[in-house]
Formats: C-alpha cells, structure tokens, sequence
C-alpha cells in the first residue's frame, strides 16, 4: 500500500509493508518537561518496588514501534495542506496494539509515546489482551470543517497503511475524535482491502456508532468505569454516591458521561471547566448535567450555560467538595493547582492530568487518586467488547455490557488496593506495579525470540 510523504521509526517487521519511509531513530528526551519521560520515571518507581526483572524493564523503556507521517488533505477552498500524525506502538505482548487517535495542535511524539506507555499499563492492569498504542494528528478540528476533517481522517488512515488491522492495531476515539471519525476510518481501511477480505474491516477500531457495528454502552464506558470507581472508593469511605458533591474538568465524551451518570446516583455537580471557561451553580441542587451536556452539544463548551455564573481557573480549583474528575487534558493538577484543590478525591478520567510535582502535593495534602490506568480503562474494557463482537459477528445487550464491566473493574480495583496494601505504594504506583508484574509473568513464560 502506497503512502505519501511517510516516516517512520520502527523496529517492527512492519517497515516493509507500507510505502518507502526513511528511518531515525526515536529521540526519548527530546523536550522538557516530557510527559513520556514522566511515564518512564513512574514505571520506575514500581519496578523498584517489586523487583521487576531487569530486562523486562529494558523492554518497556521505550515503544517497540513509531510510525510518523506526513499528509497531504484537499482543503475546500481547493488547496493541499500538509498535516503531520502519529501512531506509537509501545508494547504487544499481551495482544493486538490498542489505543485511541486524537486531533489537537498539542499533538507530539512525546505525548503520543506517553499515552502508548499508559495504555499498555491500563489493558495489563484489567487483564484484557491487548497491548499498547496511540495515536494523533497536529490539528485543531475546529478550524476545518467536517468535509475537511472527514478528508483529514481519510487521508491520515490511508498513510498508516498496514501498520493498523483487525489484529494488529486497533485504534479508537479520543480527544475531539468519536465515532463518526471512527465510522470514516473502517470505510477507508476496508477500502484499501481485496474485495474478499472487506467484511474483517469492522474490528480495525472500537468506539464505532451502534449502527455501524460498534458497542451498545461504549460512548458511555469510560464515563461509567469513573463512576463505578467512584462509588466503590465511596464503599471503602463508608459513604454513598448520592452523598457526594463534585467537580469536572473537561465536558467532552468522558467529562459529560460522568457527570450524567453521576447526576442519575444523586451526586452534586457544583463546577465545571472546559476550554471556554469555567462555571459553577447558583442553585443548592447544583448543575445539572444533563442539560449542560445539550448546551455544550449546541454551543461548543460551557461558557455561557444559563443559571450558571462564569468563575475564574482559581475559583475553580478552589471549589469545595468531595471529588475532583479532571476529564481534559495531561498537565492540569500541578504543584500550584493541586495545593487550591478542597477535595477528598482525585478521579482521573483524563490521561496524565496530573504531574509529579502535583501527585506530590496530593500525596502531602492526603487527596486520594484513583489514578488514571485504572480510573478511565472503561473505555478500552468495552472497546474490547466491541472488538470481540465483531470478530465473533454478534451483538451484546446493554445489561451483558454493564455486568462484564463491572467485573473487570472491580477486580482491577481490588488488585490495587491489594498490591497498595502488600508493598505500602501509593495508589499510582501499585496500579503499576500490578500492571508490569502481569506482563513480566507473560514475559518469562513465553521468553524472548530466538
Ligand atoms: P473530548 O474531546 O471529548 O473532550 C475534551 C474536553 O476537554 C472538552 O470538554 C474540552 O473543552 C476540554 N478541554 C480541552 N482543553 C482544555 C483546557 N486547556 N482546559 C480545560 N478543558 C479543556 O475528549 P475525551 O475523549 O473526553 O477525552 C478527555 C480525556 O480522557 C483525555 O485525556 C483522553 O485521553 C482521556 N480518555 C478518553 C477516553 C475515551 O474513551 N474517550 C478513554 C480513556 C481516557
């Protein structure tokens, strides 16, 4: 398969099956502050912690695969603008490469490294056979249109080639992609196949619309698995959901279902941040999330939400209440955001919300986490329900899905606080060192190659 003007760093097999790409080699602390540096240094910490095998600590330094690619996309005024989009495979040995794609200007190779790290963490950490990938665009989608965006996924598919498949790779959505970005991918990738071999092109992504063969519950399932955390952290509080007040930041796919789903437990949606600003309740029964989700659907953000008054980022940060969700982006609780933070409870939706120094902070100030591997695996959980259904050409109800989820994260949450209890680690930590001592194990029982 062609692709044009392609990069690509790997160590796989795979360079020989897309288009001519001229290798370099990976640059791992190429920026500072860098996040994949962040992860690596937490890796660390556990491995120290239970003794990890040297060379399974080798192995899981760096990705076993980086494919980068320039692109060229028909703007609609007629001309070619070239964009720039990665895909980094980090580790598959527990399976198939998984994780989401995500449009943003931020987009790097240093960040896109990080989340792959993260995301081969969270898929041993629940015990699900996949291994972890990532990957982005350096886009702002609000500046194109959707013809414009739909070409921009098109085009970017078609210049990954083969270093995505049913049982290769399996993106998803993420940060200002869903499941219509997900729909226009399977088209183009089952495009690129013979005709013959088309009907596997359904399991090249999860996170699909129900119609076009996605999950009943996926749109959802992050959002649940924070709430679902939440509750059980609740459990060990000897307290309740409904007793709970909370704050969001980010209102998009994970923030809005969590805080919906919230609202159905009785919990109290005090404030509310996202990238046009912040909110927060005039009325003692709080936001109500429902509605803010049509508001933001029909407006762009929260900014501007009736009955709510517009607050600054420290009134915001400095809201009392039970539980904080950042549900936006990497960097938000810092050493300086984390020392206004009034909460009992850090419920990571987001990935890498929160820094080092910041974890530090939390930890002096004894804010619990529930860290991000485990607080948002909802969603790569029923990603990898979907990827089963459509491999074994069925279809689950809703109450099949919820019940399968609930399983596997309450198990996951009880091996964290398990190894939290056994080697006296933070929560972060431990949900680590369960992770890599689930892939060390598979490690030294298959052993390496030759
Ligand atoms: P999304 O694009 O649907 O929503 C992102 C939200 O963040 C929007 O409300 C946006 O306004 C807000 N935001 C962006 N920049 C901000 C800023 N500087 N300050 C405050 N708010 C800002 O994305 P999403 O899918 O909800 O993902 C959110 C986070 O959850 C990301 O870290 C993502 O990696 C992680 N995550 C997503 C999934 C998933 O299933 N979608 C699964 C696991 C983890």
């Amino acid at each position: 398969m062609a692709t044009e003007n392609g990069t690509a760093t790997m160590n796989s097999r795979l360079a020989t099956t897309t288009a001519p790409r001229s290798l370099k080699r990976p640059h791992v602390n190429e920026s500072a502050p860098s996040l994949f540096r962040r992860v690596q240094d937490q890796f660390e910490r556990a491995a120290e912690a239970i003794g990890l095998s040297r060379d399974v600590r080798q192995i899981l330094a760096r990705p076993m695969c980086e494919v980068s690619v320039t692109f060229p996309v028909r703007m609609d005024d007629g001309r070619v603008k070239m964009f720039s989009g990665y895909r980094v495979q980090h580790n598959n040995v527990l399976g198939p490469f998984k994780g989401g794609i995500r449009y943003h200007p931020d987009v790097s190779l240093d960040e896109v490294r990080a989340l792959a790290a993260w995301m081969t963490i969270k898929c041993a950490l629940v015990d699900i056979p996949f291994g972890g990938a990532k990957g982005g665009v350096q886009v702002d989608p609000a500046t194109l249109s959707r013809r414009e965006v739909e070409r921009l996924t098109r085009r970017f598919v078609y210049a990954l080639g083969a270093n995505i498949g049913p049982g290769y790779d399996v993106p998803a959505p993420d940060v200002n992609t869903d499941a219509r970005t997900m729909a226009w991918i399977v088209d183009t990738y089952a495009a690129t196949l013979p005709p013959q071999e088309r009907y596997r092109a359904l399991a090249v992504v999860t996170g699909k619309p129900v119609s076009a063969g996605g999950s009943v519950g996926r749109d959802k399932a992050t959002g649940q698995g924070v709430v679902d955390f939440i509750e059980m952290w609740a459990a060990d509080q000897r307290s309740k959901v409904a007793d709970l007040s909370y704050t969001v930041q980010g209102f998009g796919k994970v923030g809005s279902w969590a805080a919906r789903i919230l609202k159905d437990k009785g919990a109290k949606l005090l404030a509310v941040q996202d990238v046009t600003g912040a909110i927060r309740s005039q009325a003692s029964e709080g936001l109500d999330a429902d509605a803010l989700a049509e508001h933001v659907k029909k407006t762009g953000g929260v900014a501007g939400f009736p009955g709510a008054e517009s607050i600054s980022e420290e009134v915001f940060f400095g809201t009392e209440a039970d539980v904080f969700v950042p549900a936006a982006l990497e960097n938000q609780v810092t050493a300086e955001t984390a020392a206004m933070l009034k909460v009992r409870l850090v419920a990571e939706g987001a990935n890498g919300p929160t820094t080092s120094e910041g974890d530090a902070v939390l930890h002096e100030r004894g804010i619990a986490v529930i860290p991000d591997v485990l607080c948002n695996a909802g969603g790569v959980i029923v990603s990898y329900f979907e990827w089963l259904q459509n491999r074994g050409g069925t279809a689950w109800n809703a109450d099949e899905v919820d019940q399968r989820l609930r399983q596997i994260l309450e198990h996951a949450y009880a091996r964290v606080k398990e190894m939290a209890a056994e080697k006296s680690l933070d929560w972060r930590s431990a949900a680590y060192a369960a992770a890599l001592r689930r892939i060390e194990q598979v490690y030294a029982e298959r052993g390496i190659f030759p």
